[in-house]
């Protein structure tokens, strides 16, 4: 089964849009056509971001699941629409830690860009806690079926699925290849008995959590890892497009 790997930068709350414009000039240009790239940047730098991406792919990190109305600080889908912005980062862990995401509201939200034509990226992933107490795949199969109810077969085939463990995710300590692989072929799996063999085969499935250069190739090796997705390693262009060669 070949699917085209995916790497996508998160850049969490960093880069103004002064220096959103010097990445994607000093970026764009430099991609190959191996595997898609893109990075998920904050709200205030989409327009610049879309402005300069020609190969880029320019994903929101966050998007809320009404179409309008009295929620302060949200953005709507088709605010996102409005600025062509195809792809929206959701349920991410620090989402889900800090800000009361929930596999409920990952769900709304990921109808929601569906039915808008955003592609999400859903991110599932066990905390430190979780993994110690062995209940890594009782967690990840409930966050894929979670955000994955009611979503039409055809949607489905065009998610792509981040597993990033919590413990991995800014702390330099990456989840071996052995572990990232078995997570990930889980996730395959749930979306295997939600959906059908068809859909599973085609599901891009990421790894993120201290991803760096040094340390793609031998996850991307794995048969169930499609790509990733990078917080910190995405930030600094030189690293990301260290990255870019190191996939090739
Ligand atoms: P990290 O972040 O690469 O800095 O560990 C990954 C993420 O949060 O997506």
């Amino acid at each position: 089964m070949s699917r085209k790997p995916i790497i996508v930068g998160n850049w969490k709350m960093n880069k103004n849009n002064a220096e959103t414009d010097e990445f994607f000039k000093s970026v764009e240009g430099h991609l190959h056509d191996a595997a898609d790239f893109g990075v998920a940047v904050p709200f205030t730098d989409l327009a610049t971001a879309v402005a300069g991406a020609k190969d880029l792919i320019v994903a929101a990190e966050n998007v809320h699941f009404e179409a309008s109305g009295a929620f302060t600080g949200e953005i709507s889908v088709g605010m996102l629409q409005e600025l062509d912005v195809k792809w929206v980062i959701l349920g991410h862990s620090e989402r889900r830690q800090y800000f009361n995401e929930t596999d409920e509201t990952v769900n709304k939200k990921t109808l929601a860009a569906f039915a808008g034509g955003l592609t999400p990226i859903v991110c599932v992933g066990e905390t430190l806690e979780e993994f110690e107490a062995g209940k890594t795949e009782e967690v990840v199969r409930r966050q894929v079926a979670g955000a994955l109810e009611g979503l039409y077969v055809e949607d489905a085939k065009k998610l792509v699925i981040a597993y990033e463990p919590v413990w991995a995710i800014g702390t330099g300590k990456s989840a071996t290849k052995e572990i990232a692989q078995n997570t990930c072929a889980l996730v395959r799996d749930e979306v295997r008995l939600i959906f059908s063999k068809e859909v599973s085969d085609v599901v891009r499935i990421q790894y993120g959590g201290s991803v760096k250069p040094d340390n793609i190739k031998e996850y991307m090796d794995e048969a169930d890892i499609d790509g990733a997705l990078i917080g910190g390693a995405s930030l600094k262009v030189d690293s990301f497009l260290e990255i870019v060669e190191a996939v090739k």
